[in-house]
């Protein structure tokens, strides 16, 4: 087999695998207890490991010993202590477990080393990046990702009495346990393609577990008893009810999945142990939950998913009509109320016609059979005494009713016969002499998947291995376009009109991967080679509209001065280089022109983590901010900006006060939150600023743009022209557009231009150098400052302007942050 075959849903709350054989899929079933569904569930027993059931019944003997919901934490820095080992496991770590199990489920004895693993649409790359390394961990040679709304879509599309899906979109919505997505997907040419989407990565059904918790069972028992707290003291690690949290949740979600099927549900806790109070009072145990009770529950969070369905309509620009339906997967669309009220508040049809928690695994099973196994052709061909190598080529999805199949064969061809056939006998080729090329029409069964079998045999009729068994071709089927990118990607660069930093993107989102990229850029401040100073290539996800404080740190390629064979000088050109695999590793070289030298890294999985106090930081800085932005409204008379903030503020403030209530070590996925909150909250105080800072953008310009002019007409060379004439000539995409920052993105590249212009002149070096020595009692390093400063005096008088120039950049350098004026900005990331 060359293609992979192997589809694994790796779930928040259940993980299933699903293998492609023959144009069928088959869910594997677990052999013990014969369910598809595997728990995402680990414990940890002394030497022993559970997962799966086996592990959620343990977490009634030791809930500290058992670890679920670890999904929500990929490419996080958290770990999940755990009590039985005296230690701790990351989420990539527990994933693996998972996995591990799955390939268990596969009692075939047949290899299982290489599979496509889903992904939510909305995993970012750390995230998904995480995913990948717990394959790799697992065991798994070949790791595929696959976003979750291709695969349910796939389900869908290569389903016997599906509609017909040429030309249209539709909705997919798929609500887990753990995440929400919702993706608009469309059919191109008979390539499955996702436009657009939305999500949360932190809404699912286990946040309506926690609700039923929250509202009405630890309400419940407080009518009941006297408890400090109750809900702090179950959720908080060292709280005195902590092992009681992840009972009540299980019990939780057990009522509510009685709820999709009665109009009530019991929940006795007294299954469980015997309840008591903080003054050790025994409770009665029993709580009665209604069906509406618990719809009053989650209607936000209902009404919230729609929001963002909407959103893709606008954005989009999208009438209800033009969709076929809304494709509902994951196990919270069994909710009645989930369907009823997203079909009641879209006016869209809501197709239920896949199983909402197989579907996923079953698509990544479909697409797995459409990807080689890489360099698979090589390894699979068992050394023979004639060594034969087949490199074959022909599209595994087909809309015609014929398939081209070509292959290239080396090795010694010498008496040599091919033969291929189709299963049903429909097909015969014939024996045919092998020749380097060989060339097959195909005919293809409609609508079915059509499976050849291929033969080498020699003048004797014996069997020759040379890796190719098959060939599969589905007709009429679906197959992936590509995978996409959900955010933006940026580089980081210094602002140095704004001592501020600026992004610039890199690959835009939806780019389909794999994709390549090339940037220049400058380098800002002068790296002497041996020294610790160092340039910061630093990679951000999240929109590129935005200020960098409002996305994700991806990772940073850093060049310091000790791995330099020549001084890196200021205003040298570096060639940025940066490539995204389809499975999203990222890599970037640099090539620094100045030294001739090469950089490349491959950004590792390296952990995003949101540490409490950090997070209370950049909350009262975000407060600090809006709070500006409320005086500077308020002076320019726009009341209705003033009120806009203020909610924004409000928020923040609630942001801050529930940051404050957390425990250092909580538990929970609050921080996450957060911290997700807390970035939306940041990207609306720029969006809503953004008119003052329009204004201020264009007259910006104006100024800026005359001064160039008058300095390139004056000094410049044909470099500069170019440069100037670069910015000049986009003016009219820029200039009357509603994104500030590109405004002040062409502000900062003239000032940038400017400046480069200047420090060539004689004049402005004088002028700047005898600034400097004025200057010279308050640099960092004196008595750098004063040798620089004599070597300065020296070149003057010899006027060696080239290397003033580089002695007047060095003095810069030196200079504190807080003196540094335009010209002279406070370097973020060395690069410009
Ligand atoms: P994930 O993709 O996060 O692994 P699933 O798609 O398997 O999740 O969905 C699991 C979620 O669906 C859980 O929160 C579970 O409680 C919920 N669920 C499963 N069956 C039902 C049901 N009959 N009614 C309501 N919710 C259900
Ligand atoms: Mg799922």
């Amino acid at each position: 087999m060359s293609t992979i075959n192997f589809g694994i849903d790796l779930g928040t709350t259940n993980s299933l695998i699903a293998r492609f054989n023959r144009g069928q899929v088959e869910v594997f079933k677990n052999p013990i207890g014969f369910k598809e569904t595997l728990p995402s569930v680990v414990a940890f027993r002394n030497d022993r490991i559970m997962v799966g059931d086996t592990a959620r019944v343990y977490a009634e003997k030791d809930a500290k010993s058992v670890v679920s919901r670890f999904k929500r934490k990929m490419g996080t820095s958290e770990t999940f202590k755990i009590k039985s080992v005296n230690g701790s496991k990351t989420p990539t770590e527990l994933s693996a477990f998972v996995l591990k199990e799955l390939k268990n489920f596969v009692q075939s004895g047949e290899q299982v080393d290489a599979a496509c693993i889903t992904i939510p649409a909305s995993f970012d790359t750390l995230q998904s990046n995480a995913t990948k390394e717990a394959g790799k961990l697992a065991g798994f040679k070949h790791v595929l990702l696959l976003q979750e709304p291709i695969a349910a879509s796939l389900a869908y599309a290569n389903r016997t009495g599906a509609q017909d899906l040429r030309n249209s979109q539709w909705i997919v919505y798929d609500f887990g346990g753990g995440t929400f997505d919702v993706a608009l997907v469309k059919i191109v040419e008979g390539e499955l393609t996702v436009v657009d989407h939305e999500g949360d990565n932190y809404l699912g059904g286990t946040d309506f577990d926690a609700l039923i918790v929250e509202k009405l069972i630890v309400p419940a028992l407080e009518r009941r008893g006297r408890f400090d707290d109750l809900l702090a003291q179950l959720r908080s690690e060292s709280g005195r009810y902590s092992s009681l949290y992840p009972v009540l949740l299980q019990k939780a979600e057990e009522a509510k999945m009685e709820l999709s099927a009665k109009s009530s549900a019991e929940i006795d806790l007294g299954m469980v142990r015997n309840l008591e109070d903080d003054d050790g009072k025994s409770l009665d145990a029993l709580i009665s939950i209604t069906r509406s009770e618990y719809e009053g529950l989650i209607k936000e969070a209902v009404d919230g998913t729609a929001v963002m369905l909407k959103k893709i309509l606008t954005r989009n620009s999208l009438q209800p009509a033009d969709l076929k339906f809304v494709l509902m997967v994951g196990g919270t669309t069994y909710t009645p109320f989930v369907r009823k009220r997203i079909e009641e508040l879209l006016g869209i049809p809501v197709n239920t016609d896949i199983d909402p928690t197989n579907a996923i695994a079953v698509g990544a099973a479909f697409f797995s059979a459409t990807r080689e196994i890489a360099g698979d052709a090589q390894s699979s061909a068992a050394p023979t005494a004639r060594s034969l190598k087949l490199r074959v080529n022909y599209n595994r999805n087909s809309q015609d009713d014929e398939e081209a199949f070509n292959a290239k064969a080396e090795g010694n061809l010498a008496g040599l016969f091919y033969r291929i056939q189709r299963d049903d006998g429909a097909f015969d080729s014939g024996l045919k002499a092998l020749t380097s090329r060989i060339s097959e029409d195909l005919p293809l069964r409609a609508g079915a998947y059509n499976v050849f079998s291929f033969k080498v045999v020699d003048g004797q009729g014996t069997a020759i291995p040379c890796g190719v068994d098959t060939i599969q071709i589905a007709q009429g089927r679906y197959s992936v376009a590509g995978q996409m990118l959900p955010e933006d990607l940026s580089l980081v660069k210094d602002d140095v009109a704004k001592n501020d930093t600026r992004l610039e993107c890199v690959f835009t989102r939806n780019t389909v991967l794999p994709a390549k990229a090339k940037r220049t850029v400058e380098v800002a401040k002068s790296i002497l080679k041996g020294s610790t100073d160092e340039i910061r290539i630093i990679i951000v996800e999240g929109s590129a509209e935005h200020h960098s404080s409002t996305n994700k740190p991806l990772g940073v390629l850093r060049i310091t001065g000790s791995q330099l064979s020549k001084d890196l000088l200021r205003g040298t050109e570096v060639d940025l280089s940066f490539t995204m695999s389809e499975s999203r590793d990222l890599t970037v070289s640099a090539y620094l022109n100045g030294t001739g030298q090469e950089f490349s890294q491959v950004f590792d999985p390296k952990a995003r983590s949101v540490p409490v106090a950090i997070l209370s930081t950049e909350l009262m800085q975000l407060e600090e901010l809006i709070q500006q932005e409320q005086e500077t409204a308020q002076d320019n008379q726009k009341p209705q900006l003033v009120a806009e903030l203020d909610k924004l503020l409000e928020q923040t403030q609630a942001l801050m006060s529930q940051a404050s209530k957390l425990a250092s070590d909580d538990v929970t996925d609050d921080r996450f939150k957060l911290e997700d909150r807390k970035r939306q909250v940041a990207q609306s105080v720029f969006q809503m600023t953004s008119t003052k800072r329009l204004d201020a953008g264009r007259k910006a310009y104006r100024e800026s743009r005359k001064l160039a002019a008058e300095l390139v007409q004056k000094h410049g060379n044909d470099r500069d022209r170019h440069r100037l004439a670069d910015v000049v000539n986009a003016e009219a995409a820029f200039i009357e557009s509603t994104n500030p920052e590109r405004i002040e993105a062409a502000v900062s590249e003239l000032e940038a231009l400017r400046y480069s212009i200047l420090i060539r002149l004689p004049d402005f070096q004088i002028a700047m150098f005898e600034r400097l020595m004025s200057d010279q009692p308050s640099m960092n390093d004196p008595v750098q400052a004063r040798q620089l400063i004599e070597a300065g005096k020296s070149h003057l008088r010899q006027e060696r302007w080239q290397d003033l120039a580089q002695v007047v950049g060095r003095l810069l350098d030196l200079l504190p942050d807080r003196e540094r004026t335009v010209e002279e900005i406070r370097l973020h990331t060395g690069i410009m």
